[in-house]
């Protein structure tokens, strides 16, 4: 096909690569036949690719719609470097210079404009649209025209209207790396998509080996010490929940450090070594020779921000502790491992988080730290945080349930006794075709492909569910207990009451409301209070109980609750046992 060869020879010319990656090129070929697209793919899978060579290839103007400045300018700088003429118009031009750059564009020097979706609705911007042949109009991150994905964006719902009233249609492409059913539809729906030629593809990625551990907060510091005082020569992210973790971590790490170098200086060699890099330099430290690890996050002055940055790129600081603020844009290859210090939202935001590693294609780590008290937190955070939509009552319950749904997922990742590889792919939609769409409850997920994983399915071998062994634990009774205690107290009462109760608490609160008359009052007297919170939430996610939204959330019936009173009824908690937890495979 002839669109086929061109298109390879710009991507030699202008990217210096000889291939294409899988998915880059039907969606290059389809554009160039005239069709609309919609690409799903993770970030750094090549996206950009697929419509920048097409601008080379097509005699009009490529107006590419992207939500953030900082990464218009990277991009733009880059396609200039390549030597495709290209440009944005945004508000770090004056009047003046976005003039300029327009009538560049109109005279037809420019191939790729950049703009962010508010430019559309400027009637400057509009006039010079129509004025102008478009032959091809991108939009990046298009999932933020849903309100079912992470990052909705108002501006982003004026898109399709600027495009349906261009006096000449161009093709549309539209982008994202976030795959849920729902947010394709609505993205195809709301940005007018013409039966556009949909692909997804590139999420596994085999070099990465997926690691969840189970942990206690009070050890996860000390965990990942060790962690990365046995991986000093390597670079690292560690993300973290909160500002205040990333600046304790990061300078438990620092001191770790000092304590480490100092007892080196101290002449107790053979006792303590500073392990070397890989390359075989003698210390990875930063150049001062004190910074193993810097902290970053949202709050720090935008001078810090770019300084912890740039240290973090260029190898002298090894190791950044940061909050999710971290990593837009950021194209560094050799990231070792990244380790989540909590739960993560979505499957969504873990998959772009822990992609940050292995770039190269080396074997790298991504390690999910979590307990049961990230899935409390992260239900409060998702009822929590609205104020800047202007939604109404109705939006805003579809946005909280659709958020719960993406959460639900990230807690089946977290509690799934199959193959993590396989878990991501099939939540991806890149293999298995999935029955009930994308958002499955987890646990619906969780249980037909442990399932499969036990009865003897391949083992990927990068994945630590696929090395561990797995135990299995009858709570039976203890599900039993909780769901006769939540059925005794009406399901009127939160997750702390009914353990309390449960426990056989002496409080006086739970004595006054005459709580200690319950038949289940005392009945779990003798499980330790973890394992029955453990149980409850695992009961949630299955969908026999449901734990309400808003401020005081209530524990109630699921729909799955009938079954409990089954002669049949069993329930089991699933543990993978980690072996080797810590280690880096050798793959
Ligand atoms: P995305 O937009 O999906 O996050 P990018 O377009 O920024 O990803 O591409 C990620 C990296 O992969 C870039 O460094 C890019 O140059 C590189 N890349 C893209 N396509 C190819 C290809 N066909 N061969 C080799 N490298 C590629
Ligand atoms: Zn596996």
């Amino acid at each position: 096909m002839i669109a086929s060869n061109r298109a390879l020879a710009s991507l030699k010319k202008y990217f210096g690569y000889d291939s294409f990656r899988p998915g880059q090129e039907a969606l290059v070929n389809a554009i160039m036949q005239g069709r609309d697209v919609l690409g799903v793919m993770p970030t750094g899978a090549g996206k950009s690719v697929c419509y920048q060579i097409p601008a080379t290839l097509l005699t009009g103007l490529t107006i590419v719609i992207s939500p953030l400045i900082s990464l218009m300018r990277d991009q733009v700088d880059g396609l200039n470097d390549a030597g495709i003429s290209a440009a944005y118009v945004n508000t770090t031009l004056d009047i003046t210079e976005q003039e300029a750059v327009l009538e560049r564009a109109a005279a037809g020097h420019i191939k790729m404009l950049y703009v962010a979706p508010e430019r559309l609705e400027t009637s400057r911007f509009r006039a010079f649209a129509a004025r102008v042949p478009i032959d091809l109009f991108t939009v990046d991150e298009a999932h933020c025209v849903s309100q079912w994905g992470q990052d909705f964006r108002s501006s982003y719902l004026g898109i399709g209207d600027f495009i349906a009233q261009l006096p000449r249609r161009p093709r549309v492409a539209a982008f994202t790396a976030t795959a849920t059913e729902r947010v394709r539809r609505d993205i195809i729906e709301l940005l007018g998509l013409d039966r556009p030629i949909t692909t997804v593809t590139g999420f596994d990625r085999p070099n990465l080996y997926f690691d969840v551990i189970r942990m206690e907060n009070k050890r996860k510091n000390a965990w990942i010490e060790r962690y990365v005082r046995e991986h000093i020569g390597e670079s690292g992210i560690i993300y973290c929940a909160t500002r205040k973790e990333t600046e304790e971590l990061s300078a438990q790490l620092n001191d770790a450090l000092r304590a480490l170098r100092q007892s080196a200086t101290l002449g107790e060699s053979g006792e303590v070594n500073i392990p070397t890099a890989p390359d075989g330099s003698a210390s990875t430290e930063s150049s001062d020779g004190k910074t193993l690890a810097v902290a970053y996050h949202g709050g720090m002055s935008a001078d810090a921000r770019s300084r912890a940055q740039r240290g973090f790129v260029t190898d002298e600081i090894p190791v950044v502790v940061a909050t999710n603020a971290f990593g837009m844009g950021i194209d560094k290859s050799n990231v070792r491992y990244v380790i989540h210090h909590n739960m993560p939202e979505s499957i969504e935001a873990y998959y772009q988080e822990a992609g940050r590693a292995g770039r190269d294609g080396e074997p790298s780590r991504c390690t999910l730290l979590w307990n049961d008290s990230d899935i409390v937190t992260r239900r409060r955070l998702l009822d929590a945080d609205y104020e800047n939509d202007r939604l109404s009552e109705e939006e805003r319950q579809n946005v909280r349930a659709s958020r719960r749904r993406l959460l639900d997922a990230m807690i089946g990742y977290c509690r799934t006794t199959s193959c993590l590889h396989r878990y991501m792919t099939r939540y991806f939609g890149q293999q298995e075709p999935r029955t009930g769409g994308v958002n499955m409850p987890s646990g619906t997920l969780d249980m037909q492909s442990s399932a499969q994983a036990q009865d003897g399915q391949a083992r990927c071998g990068v994945c630590s569910n696929c090395g561990g062994t797995l135990s299995v634990m009858d709570v039976t009774p203890i599900a039993y207990a909780i769901c006769r205690c939540v059925h005794d107290v009406n399901q009127s009462y939160g997750m702390g009451k009914i353990v309390a109760v449960l426990k056989g608490s002496q409080s006086q609160e739970l004595l006054s409301r005459g709580l200690n008359r319950l038949p289940s009052y005392g009945a779990l007297k003798e499980t330790p209070e973890a394992r029955i919170r453990d149980v409850l939430n695992q009961l949630s996610v299955d969908g026999f109980l449901h734990i309400s939204e808003g401020r005081l959330p209530v524990v109630e019936f699921g729909t799955r609750s009938q079954e409990v009173t089954s002669a049949h009824f069993h329930y089991d908690i699933k543990r993978i046992e980690h072996r080797n937890a810590g280690e880096v495979p050798k793959s």
